[in-house]
């Protein structure tokens, strides 16, 4: 399967789903249909199958189901309950696929507007809504087997129970010692609830035969009982520390945000009404400005209400600190869906999300789809993140996904950063949502001062090295007194390219149009896209010179030049080369934070929600990596990135200072994150997007075609845009403002061995483009596609020698690289 994603319509495309409170009763329907596991655009419509009398009563809207298709036995979901099937003709359900239904009506509208609104099919995002493993039946609840004593002995007095004990003693002695075994766990008031674990007892000597023999005799109950796979290591998941951090009382502007996000709780309340909906909250909050205790206290309120909760983070496995928070305050009512599950672990957890044991969801993107019940608020930390989009099919992004989904729930949604994305803040700007500020940190501490030092001066001053003199000297200055660094650079290895001064020969990934980054501690060149690696060539490949350079700083080079520069600094350095251990990456952070090194060297890995009080110098050592990329977010990103990795110094006792690095220092992102000034730099920012049609003033669809064969890439990506164009003249008479860009090919030319050229639609509205798009893409997928020299190759999922080829659309792309 090469290509991806054109449908046959389903259900006509709607608007977002309206939300509803529909009791969802049924008069014994005989029906049901049925969406089946499989994506492709065949079967992506619903079948009707006949409920036998074994299964009555037990398939509800939602259910996932065992079927019989074709001659195939396959998995699908039950999308409606009927009274009459299409046909006469149908086949009867085999079984259901699940002893606990994840799904409802609210998640089946959602996935239906994913599909509509993403272009994907609707089981691609009934999909996401399962937890991973639990679709393909690869793990299951694991039980235990547990032996306790009969409701007779339990409640006997202690002088009958000896005198069981010991007529039973006489015969089978080592039945009683199995019974004194559990009447000691009993009094001991186990741990273990009621009974003790069969395997326990068996490790402790008892046999499997006695306890038998005992349940023979009525003396003792074995039964299983589900336990729960425990997620994370008892530090981390805080069991055991339940409730033990207390709420602090809230500042002024804290407690007048929580209030903000109260007065949406009552539009859900009395959840019969529908007077207003709730309205989605944006809480603008500088780094240690208190947001993370406003959601705190935001959702002990829902918890009050008997509503749960969701709390989106940007990556779990980088906010250690956040979900400890969450943990200690919540104990055990937090569920944690880490990155780093097993998948017996996420079941578990899906499991008690879904029973209601855990009110508090705490996760990564896929989280939004958490079964919670009763869900009454959404929370997503971090915003702006661009994790938060997935970049694989569905393409969904779960800020958009959330929206959503807190209108059919009806729940309340709290988007929370210090630098909000332009997206956001428009839609706070114009009303949409609503706007809760928290200018200041907690602490009154000031946010750092930050300077800017032109490197171009540098040079002049023939200063050659990567630190400039001020950031040198403000090094060795904390050093000597003993306060803590950090040095961000987002690039990672030690040089960016690799570069022959005699000819100009640059050395890149033969896969991909990038050229291959230089790693000292191993002597190697990779390929930061395709991990495609080989050694640095004694002599140039192409003119044969020995004269081969290194070029562009990476984290490693800077952990190298530091040690040289300060050779008694402890650095540390952290980036996807020295994190790939499990659990390295929360030790070092520990590590850095006991004080254990000096200087923290890292890419933007360490610029997320931490805490450093030793910290009091941030120096960027070069702040145009993301600037100059070709994309229209790339200053957005700049922006972000400088304030958060800003953020990071100064939140102890002692004042910070940030140095930022570059070459350009007059571009507005570094001007306004130097003076921490959001609102100039969205001023700015937000004109460019109006001036060229950018969101949040269009959407845009993105169609990237992928082949092995350039001139096939090119050949359909051109056919693609003329068929947009065609469709599109009929669209114009209504008014709408439509611009197909392209074709063209991506940035990022090739990856993988695969050439990418792109097309891309700005509209005014993704979900009324959509089936334009949807059309153009069927049209371009059906037709041959004639490749030069090889005419009739091509088409759909490229059969054919040579010539095959993809097309994904990506709506809302979170860059255009
Ligand atoms: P943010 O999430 O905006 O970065 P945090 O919620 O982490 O901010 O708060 C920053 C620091 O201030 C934390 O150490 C937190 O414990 C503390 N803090 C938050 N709210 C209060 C408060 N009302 N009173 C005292 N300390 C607070
Ligand atoms: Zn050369
Ligand atoms: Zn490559």
């Amino acid at each position: 399967m090469g290509h991806e994603e054109v449908l046959g319509v389903l259900h006509e495309p709607r608007r977002e789903p309206e939300s509803h409170h529909e009791p969802e009763t049924h008069n014994e329907p005989r029906y049901a249909s049925v969406m089946v596991d499989i994506a492709v655009d065949r079967v992506n419509r619903p079948f009707h199958y006949a409920i036998p009398d074994r299964l009555a009563g037990r398939i509800d809207i939602g259910t996932r189901v065992i079927a019989p298709f074709g001659n195939r036995t396959v998995y699908g979901y039950v999308i409606d309950l009927v009274e009459e099937p299409f046909s006469g003709d149908v086949k009867e359900l085999i079984d259901i696929a699940d002893d606990l239904c994840f799904l409802d009506r609210r998640m089946l509208d959602l996935a239906r507007w994913m599909q509509d609104y993403y272009l994907c099919h609707v089981v691609e995002a009934l999909r996401c809504m399962l937890p991973g493993g639990v679709r393909t039946h690869r793990v299951r609840p694991k039980f235990q087997q547990m032996v306790e004593l009969a409701p007779a002995l339990a409640s006997a007095s202690q002088a009958e129970v000896a005198a069981s004990l010991e007529s039973l003693g006489k015969t089978a002695p080592s039945q009683a010692r199995v019974l004194k075994l559990l009447l000691a766990e009993k009094r001991a008031g186990g741990t273990m609830g009621s009974g003790v674990p069969k395997a326990e007892l068996l490790r402790r000597g008892a046999s499997a035969a006695s306890i038998k023999a005992l349940e023979r005799k009525g003396l003792v109950i074995v039964g299983n009982v589900e336990i729960r796979r425990a997620p994370m290591d008892g530090r981390e998941s805080g069991i055991g520390t339940s409730g033990t951090s207390r709420s602090f009382k809230l500042t002024r502007e804290q407690a007048s945000a929580v209030q903000i996000i109260l007065d949406q709780f009552s539009a859900l309340r009395g959840s019969g009404r529908r007077d207003r909906e709730p309205r989605p909250v944006l809480l603008h909050g500088v780094t240690g400005s208190g947001k993370t205790e406003v959601y705190l206290q935001a959702i002990a309120h829902a918890r009050e209400l008997g509503r749960s909760a969701i709390v989106l983070v940007p990556e779990i496995s980088l906010t250690p600190q956040m979900v400890e928070r969450f943990c200690s305050r919540f104990g055990d009512d937090v569920a944690v869906l880490h990155s780093r599950l097993s998948m017996g672990e996420r079941f578990d957890e899906w499991r008690r999300i879904r029973r209601g044991e855990a009110g508090i969801v705490i996760g990564a993107r896929s989280a939004i789809f958490a079964p919670a019940r009763d869900l009454g608020l959404i929370i997503i930390d971090e915003e702006h993140e661009a994790s938060y989009k997935q970049d694989e099919a569905p393409r969904y992004d779960a800020r958009e996904v959330a929206r959503v989904r807190a209108k059919v729930e009806p729940a309340v949604l709290v988007l929370g950063s210090a630098t909000p994305s332009i997206e956001a803040y428009h839609r706070a700007m114009t009303g949409e949502y609503t706007y809760a500020r928290l200018p200041d940190r907690v602490s009154g501490r000031p946010l750092p001062a930050v300077h800017v030092i032109d490197l171009r001066e540098e040079l002049k001053a023939g200063n050659r090295t990567i630190f400039s003199r001020r950031l040198r000297e403000a090094i060795a200055d904390r050093l000597t007194r003993r306060e803590q660094i950090i040095l961000f650079l987002n690039r990672r290895g030690h040089s960016t390219f690799v570069l022959c001064r005699e000819c100009g020969h640059v050395l890149r990934c033969p896969h991909c149009d990038v050229s291959l980054t230089y790693h000292a501690e191993d002597a190697r060149m990779l390929c930061h896209y395709c991990d495609w690696e080989e050694r640095v060539p004694e002599v140039c490949p192409r003119c044969g010179s020995i004269y081969i350079k290194y070029f562009g700083i990476g984290t490693e080079r800077v952990e190298r030049e530091v040690k040289s520069s300060f050779p008694g600094a402890r650095v540390l350095r952290m980036d996807v080369d020295t994190t790939r251990r499990k659990g390295s990456h929360r030790r070092m952070l520990d590590g850095f934070r006991k004080g254990e090194y000096d200087i923290l060297v890292g890419t933007q890995m360490i610029a997320k929600g931490l805490d450093f009080p030793g910290v009091t110098l941030v120096g960027v050592v070069t702040a145009d990596t993301s600037l100059n990329l070709p994309d229209f977010r790339s200053g957005e990103r700049t922006f972000q990135l400088l304030e958060q990795v800003a953020g990071r110094a100064g939140r102890g006792a002692s004042p910070g200072e940030v140095i930022i690095q570059t070459y350009s220092p007059d571009h507005y992102s570094i001007r306004f994150a130097a003076s921490h000034d959001y609102e100039g730099f969205y001023r700015e920012e937000i004109k460019t997007r109006e001036e060229l049609v950018y969101p949040p003033f269009a959407h845009i669809i993105a169609m990237i075609v992928s082949s092995s064969d350039v001139s096939v890439a090119a050949g359909v990506a051109q056919e693609l845009a003329s068929a947009l164009r065609a469709r599109l003249k009929a669209g114009e008479s209504s008014g709408r403002v439509f611009d197909v860009l392209g074709p063209a090919p991506c940035p990022l030319a090739r990856i993988g061995g695969s050439y990418r050229w792109q097309v891309a639609l700005k509209c005014p509205d993704a979900l009324a483009a959509n089936p334009i798009v949807r059309d153009a893409v069927s049209s371009v997928m059906k037709a041959k596609v004639p490749a030069p020299g090889r005419a009739g190759s091509g088409g759909g999922s490229g059969v054919s020698p040579g010539a095959s080829f993809a097309v994904s659309i990506n709506v809302d792309p979170a860059s255009m690289l």
